[in-house]
């Protein structure tokens, strides 16, 4: 499973399993074209002339950055956390985030001390929100057992319950 986004001078691969596809990639020069192949509606809107162009397989996965505030600065959107493809969150997520930074820039220059500190917190809390909901859609999804990309999420389910 993967994600195809369109750049006017190549294609990029975003993938959540960024790790698995770099490797496949190398070892298989048409590894992605194999990939389009298997697919129904990405291959019927994608029309390829001739080979593939090398693709550049870049990492989609959940993410948050370790500090999200610091003298003088903020992290927002995709900077502060990013989301997994399949929750279709980003943009979003980004807008809210652009939103409650605003908010956030504009009680610290007005005096309020903790203002970026709550912001930090807030970034914190959702992400957390975030896995949870995550996690209980991952948990539904038994269509593919053999998976790998299957199996990889069940296994973040199994370390998360046993680190709670
Ligand atoms: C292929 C692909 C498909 C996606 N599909 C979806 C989807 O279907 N639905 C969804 O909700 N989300 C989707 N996303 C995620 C979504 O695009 C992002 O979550 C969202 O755009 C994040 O917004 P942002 O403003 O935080 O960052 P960005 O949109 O990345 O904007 C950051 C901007 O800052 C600029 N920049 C970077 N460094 C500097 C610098 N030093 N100085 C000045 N400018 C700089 C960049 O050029 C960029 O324009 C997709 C992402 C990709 C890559």
């Amino acid at each position: 499973m993967s994600w195809l986004g369109l750049r006017p001078s190549g294609r990029t691969w975003r993938a959540p399993d960024a790790d698995l596809y770099k490797k496949a990639s190398k070892a298989l020069p048409n590894y992605w074209l194999l990939q389009l192949r298997k697919t129904i509606h990405t291959k019927s809107r994608i029309h390829l002339r001739g080979q593939l162009p090398h693709p550049i397989v870049m990492a989609a996965n959940s993410s948050r950055l370790n500090r999200t505030i610091g003298k003088n600065w903020l992290a927002v959107g995709d900077a502060a956390i990013t989301f997994d493809p399949l929750s279709a969150q980003g943009v979003h997520k980004a807008l809210d985030s652009g939103l409650r930074a605003a908010q956030s820039i504009e009680a610290h220059l007005s005096g309020d001390d903790f203002a970026l500190q709550g912001y930090a917190r807030d970034v914190d809390h959702r992400f957390r929100s975030y896995l949870q909901v995550r996690q209980a859609y991952y948990i539904q999804e038994k269509r593919w057992p053999d998976s790998t990309f299957w199996q990889r999420r069940k296994r973040s389910e199994i370390q998360r319950t046993q680190s709670d």
